[in-house]
């Protein structure tokens, strides 16, 4: 342990430091190894250290860092194209983070429909800027930071008559993820689904996704809302797009094309060389028909073996390879702790929640391995 006196606090960091990763495996400083299903949180979907990651990067870094986005990109072109192939979206805008991705989504929304006032949900969580706090349903992350970026109204997730009460010509725009990542492993019901696709039909309300956390194949298929009825007007990417290299990006239908006009919004490193070389290996890889099917196998064998293997009073919640188990009482970051000790990662969606996020590329031995681990903890 390092005190660590020179870096602000906001972090509440575990005492380890990880200076390795192959895969699915990391060792910390003393060179004890541990299974990584946290994936950095959603973001390593190939793993650490990739080898056909490491090429890209590499190769990229011999020929062109860094460009202003003044100036066209063939490379960003390719990477927009692959993201919006096969889905009804037509037009990519790339930043750097998930926040950032959501800013621009609200932004987006805000100057096309020349409304003002979005809905979002309890338990959800869409970033620590002004305007994704004000999104966020969580009173914890918005503590202190008042007075906040009007107007965000949260109500409750899974609610359909919750929604109809509030939605009305008024609203600009719905903000949900398709599973709740951070808030718990919860997801969308299809009854709601159906109502929230009804009331943006009705009242001309945009509908954005947030995909940082379920989008790139996290939960089986490129994006979560794939999985729904619900047609996005925009969608917002970050995490698992560049496998550990920083990069976000917002997709949206043709609708919006002028809506962003130059001069309209911008970033400087957004889609910077170095980000889209290792994010189009990423989408390379993980937009392959069998590598989804893959991720798919090794979901069902691993939510399987818990249901099995795990006391009934544990439930096994998510989709993909974004898993949670529901210990059903806020004790899931004393579990999360044991399993560090016994060598498994992992991290909390809420006080109930023990997280699963293993690269996408993970082996059945090493679910085999973190099960075991987490049957000698939870029985
Ligand atoms: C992580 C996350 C964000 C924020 O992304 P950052 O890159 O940390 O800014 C937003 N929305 C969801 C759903 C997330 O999981």
């Amino acid at each position: 342990m390092i005190g660590m006196t020179v870096l602000f606090n906001n972090y509440g960091r575990r005492p380890v430091q990880l200076v390795k990763g192959k895969g699915t495996e990391v060792w910390d400083q003393h060179n004890k190894r541990y299974l990584d299903f946290t994936s950095g949180i959603a973001v390593l979907s190939l793993g650490h250290c990739h080898p056909m990651l490491i090429e890209a990067l590499q190769k990229q870094s011999e020929q062109l860092w860094h460009v202003s986005n003044l100036f066209e990109s063939a490379e960003q072109e390719a990477l927009a194209k692959k993201l919006v192939a096969n889905t009804h979206l037509s037009h990519a805008l790339f930043c750097n983070s998930g926040a950032e991705a959501n800013e621009a989504a609200i932004k987006l929304a805000r100057k096309h429909s020349g409304r003002h006032h979005v809905i979002t949900f309890e338990k959800s969580f869409h970033g620590r800027t002004y305007a994704t706090m004000a999104a966020t349903g969580q009173d914890k992350v918005k503590e202190g930071f008042g007075p906040l970026l009007g107007k965000f109204t949260t109500i409750p997730f899974n609610d359909c008559e919750a929604l109809k009460a509030v939605a009305d010509e008024s609203i600009g725009a719905i903000m949900l993820e398709v599973i709740q990542g951070e808030g718990g492993v919860n997801a969308v019901t299809p009854e709601f689904a159906n109502t929230i696709q009804e009331v943006c039909d009705e009242y001309q309300i945009l509908l954005i996704i947030d995909e940082v956390q379920t989008g790139i194949v996290r939960t089986g298929t490129p994006y979560a809302f794939q999985q729904t009825t619900l047609k996005p007007d925009i969608i917002s990417l970050a995490k698992g797009l560049g496998g550990g290299f920083p990069i976000g990006a917002v997709l949206a239908t043709a609708a919006f094309y002028d809506t962003f006009g130059p001069g309209s919004h911008g970033t400087t490193f957004g889609g910077n060389p170095l980000a889209i070389a290792v994010a189009t290996a990423v989408i390379d890889h993980v937009f392959k028909p069998a590598f989804m099917a893959q991720v798919q196998q090794q979901s069902t064998y691993f939510k399987q073996a818990l249901q099995q293997q795990l006391p009934e009073r544990y439930q096994v919640v998510g989709q993909g390879l974004l898993l949670g188990i529901d210990c059903g009482e806020p004790i899931a970051a004393s579990y999360v702790k044991k399993a560090e000790e016994n060598g498994l990662l992992l991290v909390q969606a809420g006080p109930n929640v023990i997280r699963l996020l293993p690269p996408l590329t993970v082996s059945q031995s090493e679910i085999n391995e973190a099960v075991t681990i987490l049957k000698g903890i939870l029985t």
